[in-house]
C-alpha cells in the first residue's frame, strides 16, 4: 500500500506502486528528523527547482542509492547527474505531457517562483495507487485550475509558509482551484520567516472547499494513502 512520509520543509517520500520516490529531499534542516544516510531503497529523486533548500541532500542520497535516478527539469537533472559523475543517472524532462518512468508518469508543470538552474516547477507523480501533485515553491496562479482539470491529482502538497511562497490564504484558494481529495501543507515553520500556520490553512480550506480533507503531517509522520 502506498504512503507519504513527511521529512519536514518540502521533503517527502512517496511510496507508490512499489516505487520509492523522494521529492525535494532536504533532510538536514533545523527540524531534522532523519539522517540522509538512513534513506535506503530509493528508486527516484525528483527535484522541483534548483534552490538549496530543495536540492538539499539529494547528492548524498543518490550516492548512497546507486540505482536511484534524479528526475527534474532538463538543466537541473543534467547538473545533478554531472555532479554525480554519471550522466546516465539524470532523467531530464520539461513542462508538458508526462515523462514515462517504468510504470509511473511524471509531469512537470509551471511554478510561480525563481530558480538558479532551469525553470522552477511543480510535479505530478501518477501511479495506479494515487496521483500526487507537489507544487514546489510557488505563489498562487490561475494555471492551477488547469493542472487540476487535466491531471486530477488525488493529493496536493502545497506550500503555505508565506514570504517565498503562498501563505495559508493563497494556498486555500489554490486548493479550491486544484480540487484534490486531500491537501497536505508544506514549507512552513522551518525558519521563523515561514510564518504560515497549518491549522489556519485547514480552517480556511474547510470554509472554502469543505469536501477536501486537510492532512497535517509533522516531520517524521507517515500517512497511509487513504482516498
Ligand atoms: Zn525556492
Amino acid at each position: 500500500m502506498g504512503y507519504i512520509k513527511y521529512y519536514g520543509h518540502s521533503a517527502f517520500e512517496l511510496y507508490l506502486d512499489s516505487k520509492k520516490i523522494l521529492i525535494d529531499p532536504w533532510l538536514t534542516h533545523p527540524l531534522k528528523v532523519e539522517e540522509p544516510s538512513n534513506v535506503k531503497d530509493v528508486d527516484y529523486v525528483i527535484l522541483t527547482h534548483g534552490h538549496d533548500d530543495h536540492i538539499g541532500d539529494a547528492l548524498d542520497i543518490l550516492k548512497n542509492n546507486p540505482k536511484a535516478k534524479v528526475v527534474a527539469i532538463f538543466e537541473l537533472a543534467n547538473y545533478i547527474a554531472e555532479k554525480l559523475g554519471d550522466p546516465g543517472r539524470g532523467i531530464g524532462a520539461n513542462m508538458g505531457g508526462p515523462a514515462l518512468l517504468d510504470g509511473l508518469k511524471v509531469a512537470f508543470v509551471p511554478a510561480n517562483h525563481s530558480s538558479p538552474i532551469g525553470e522552477p516547477t511543480g510535479v505530478i507523480v501518477m501511479g495506479n495507487e494515487a496521483k500526487v501533485y507537489h507544487a514546489g515553491d510557488t505563489g498562487i496562479m490561475s494555471e492551477m485550475e488547469l493542472i487540476g482539470k487535466i491531471y486530477r491529482p488525488d493529493i496536493a502538497l502545497l506550500p503555505i509558509g508565506g514570504h517565498f511562497t503562498m501563505d495559508p490564504v493563497e494556498a486555500a484558494y489554490a486548493t479550491e482551484l486544484i480540487k484534490p481529495k486531500v491537501a497536505i501543507p508544506m514549507h512552513y515553520k522551518t525558519f521563523p520567516v515561514l510564518y504560515g500556520n497549518p491549522e489556519e490553512f485547514k480552517k480556511l480550506v474547510n470554509e472554502r472547499v469543505p469536501n477536501v480533507k486537510v492532512v497535517v503531517l509533522n516531520p517524521g509522520d507517515t500517512w497511509k494513502i487513504d482516498l
